[in-house]
């Protein structure tokens, strides 16, 4: 059946693209894509790159310009917190009192940061990097900080060093695990990026608990360690990790584990409301039919396709190979699957080059692909994993074999 009348909660990556996807496939009924930053749509990338860098402004930040949403007829509501789901009633509540109906309801809300269980988190200079108000803090308080802490050795931990240090900024990262990005890469992936970031000034401290941040007169003063030692900082960001806006769906009696639960379609138990992007949890053909969240544009941009394809009647399973990227300083990082439990890495290219990929396998199959500035593996990693097909380790260690040719070829 049409839906004629479409709700996205969430107006980021997953639900920009679902409201912009349904018009191109042909939807005709209402659209009103609501979220809650005071700001027409914008890509967060670039938050921890070139606009925390002061590179580009805010209006090469947004999705669209203005124009394209009453071009569309898509009702954007900017500034709209929603507060509760009344399924009986196929109606959703906004902060300010107001209702909105909806035929088919989609959840894109996201995540939201992590905080850390300890003090000192409300001291003047504590700062996130998750959107745009948070971004625009930490930029103006980054240009007149003398020294940083950054907790958490993630891509967001690391975007943030890489532009610090651009601008001769001191950088001491504390990390709990034993390496960096370590739930997403491979410790030869990990060790290579920590050197490339000690060469360019910055300090690491691992397997270091931060437990309290102090502070002097409601400023942050430094971070104390779990061992009693205190380092100083004026500015502390605070960047391990993200929790996904499930509240919504929780509230209205839908499953919530790590994310908002949906099926392969994306679609939760109510046949009429769906989750996407980084708040859905969904069981992807790229972990066997694990159940899995990702925070990834990719992964927020091909749900909504998905979604805006089954609204106009034309279900598909959610099948879309993960993709990430990630830029750090001179080193531009892209990964192509997903590579929890390989058993086997192989390197293409040279780390002294700054240039390489990692292949990552399990039990012989490739799984993944990690590469560093060598964007033509990683655009034949995606078609390779996409279609299912296999390099062996000693073609992908063997820089003469013909990757392209590998990852072109069709099958019999
Ligand atoms: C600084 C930064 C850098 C990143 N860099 C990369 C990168 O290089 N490569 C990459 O692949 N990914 C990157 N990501 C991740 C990527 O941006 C996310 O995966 C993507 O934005 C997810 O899209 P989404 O639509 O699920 O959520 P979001 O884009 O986060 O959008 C969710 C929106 O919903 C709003 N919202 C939440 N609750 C409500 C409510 N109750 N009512 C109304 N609105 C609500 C939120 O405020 C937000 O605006 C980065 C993320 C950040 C923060």
């Amino acid at each position: 059946m049409a839906q004629q009348q479409v709700v996205i909660l969430g107006a980021g990556h997953g639900g920009f693209q679902l409201s912009a996807s349904l018009r191109q496939v042909g939807f005709d009924g209402r659209i009103l894509l609501v979220g809650d930053e005071p700001v027409l749509p914008y890509q967060r990338p670039p938050l921890s790159k070139d606009y925390l860098d002061g590179k580009i402004g805010f209006d090469l930040l947004l999705m669209r310009p203005e124009a394209f949403y009453g071009d569309h007829r898509i009702e954007l509501l900017t500034g709209a917190r929603a507060t509760g789901i009344e399924r009986a009633e196929k109606r959703v509540r906004l902060a300010g009192g107001e209702a909105l109906e909806y035929d088919h309801l989609v959840l894109a809300t996201g995540a939201r940061n992590r905080e850390p269980p300890i003090p000192g988190l409300e001291l003047d200079g504590v700062c996130y990097l998750r959107n745009l108000a948070e971004t625009d803090e930490l930029r103006a308080r980054l240009a007149a900080a003398e020294h940083a802490i950054v907790i958490g050795a993630g891509f967001i931990g690391l975007e943030f060093a890489a532009v610090a240090g651009g601008k001769g900024k001191p950088v001491h990262i504390l990390e709990m695990m034993d390496r960096v990005m370590g739930r997403v890469v491979c410790p030869r992936t990990s060790a290579f990026f920590a050197d490339a970031h000690r060469r360019a000034g910055v300090e690491f401290q691992f397997g270091a608990q931060a437990v309290r941040i102090a502070g002097n007169s409601g400023r942050v003063a430094g971070v104390e360690l779990a061992g009693g030692e205190r380092l100083h900082a004026d500015l502390v960001l605070v960047s391990i990790g993200v929790v996904p806006n499930t509240e919504l769906a929780q509230m209205a009696g839908l499953a919530v584990g790590n994310g908002i639960v949906v099926d392969d379609h994306l679609l939760t138990a109510d046949p009429n409301i769906s989750a996407i992007g980084d708040c859905a949890v969904y069981p992807s053909r790229h972990a066997t039919g694990a159940m899995t969240r990702l925070e990834a544009v990719q992964n927020a941009a091909d749900h909504a396709r998905c979604v805006a394809d089954r609204l106009v009647g034309k279900p598909r399973a959610y099948d879309a190979l993960p993709w990430f990227w990630s830029e750090q300083g001179p080193l531009k990082l892209q990964i192509a699957g997903l590579t929890n439990g390989y058993d086997q890495t192989t390197l293409r290219g040279s780390l002294e080059a700054d240039e390489f990929s990692v292949f990552c396998y399990r039990g012989g199959t490739l799984l993944g692909i990690e590469s560093v500035n060598r964007p033509a593996d990683h655009a034949c990693a995606r078609r390779l994993l996409a279609a299912g097909r296999q390099i062996a380790p000693e073609q992908a260690a063997d820089d003469s074999f013909d990757l392209r040719a590998a990852a072109m070829t069709r099958a019999a």
